[in-house]
């Protein structure tokens, strides 16, 4: 089981600091595909960054795969993230860059080179995998950042506009490959985005946010978004 929980998650940036996310309780169920929504600034990424462990939660509780994460630290709990900004490592190798978080986690050589090679096959950027980022394409390092994440085989995903820098076209191919992705994985994904078409496409379930608070949870056809 690999769903997680929020349970009256509260967060603020500094002793007198306004709360940023006010109570948000939420069930995210095994393989889900769980979008957040809402306006920027509304909490979406400090939630994610929460359950990733990336902030500290100052009220509430979370649970991954029934486990309360609160005080684990990002590296042991069991997700991959990806981010807007596709965050590689300049001076690393498309290779170097997949095979950083097994290496990290003293997998060994010859099973991090077969799962490197395997993935960089799925997303089609094996012909890719001697060089820099630098010489990519914006979609080209956005597979490789999807690549990263999913060699360790995480059962949980989280991602924070991963699509955002990219031109329209790339940005809904990307969304099929997402959501392939995620059925052929069978990973429990929450995802973050301002776009609503996005939401209405790639979610199972959707979550809009707005001020910090859960406005609407549903499937698509059950919330209701402003146009
Ligand atoms: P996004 O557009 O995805 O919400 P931002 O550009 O707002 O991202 O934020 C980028 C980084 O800056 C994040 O690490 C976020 O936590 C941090 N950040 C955002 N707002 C503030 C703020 N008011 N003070 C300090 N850091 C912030
Ligand atoms: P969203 O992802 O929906 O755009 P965020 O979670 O990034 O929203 O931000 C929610 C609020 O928290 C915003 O007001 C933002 O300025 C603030 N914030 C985000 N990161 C930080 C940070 N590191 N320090 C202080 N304030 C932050």
């Amino acid at each position: 089981m690999a769903g997680v929980s929020l349970r009256h998650l509260f967060k603020s940036y500094g002793k007198n600091s306004p709360f940023v996310v006010k109570d948000v309780s939420l069930d995210i169920e095994d393989g889900e595909f769980m979008v957040f929504v809402g306006p920027s600034g509304c909490g979406k990424s400090t939630t994610l960054r929460m359950v990733a462990g990336l902030e500290r939660v100052t009220q509430g509780e979370i649970y991954i795969g029934g486990e309360l994460v609160n005080h684990v630290p990002p590296k042991k709990r069991d997700i991959a993230m990806v981010f807007q900004n596709y965050a590689l490592y300049p001076n690393m190798s498309v290779f170097e860059n997949m095979a950083f978080g097994l290496r990290l986690r003293k997998t060994e050589k010859h099973l991090i080179d077969t799962s490197v090679r395997q993935n960089a096959r799925t997303l089609e950027i094996e012909h890719l995998l001697g060089r820099k980022p630098r010489e990519l394409s914006g979609g080209q390092r956005q597979r490789v950042a999807l690549g990263r994440a999913i060699v360790r085989h995480p059962k949980v995903f989280l991602m924070d506009e991963p699509l955002s820098n990219l031109d329209a076209r790339l940005r809904v191919q990307m969304r099929t490959e997402i959501i392939e992705l995620h059925r052929r994985l069978e990973t429990t994904m929450i995802y973050v985005t301002h776009d609503q078409t996005e939401a209405m496409t790639m979610g199972t379930r959707i979550c809009i946010m707005k001020d910090g608070i859960i406005q609407q949870v549903g499937a698509p056809e059950e919330v209701y978004m402003r146009p």
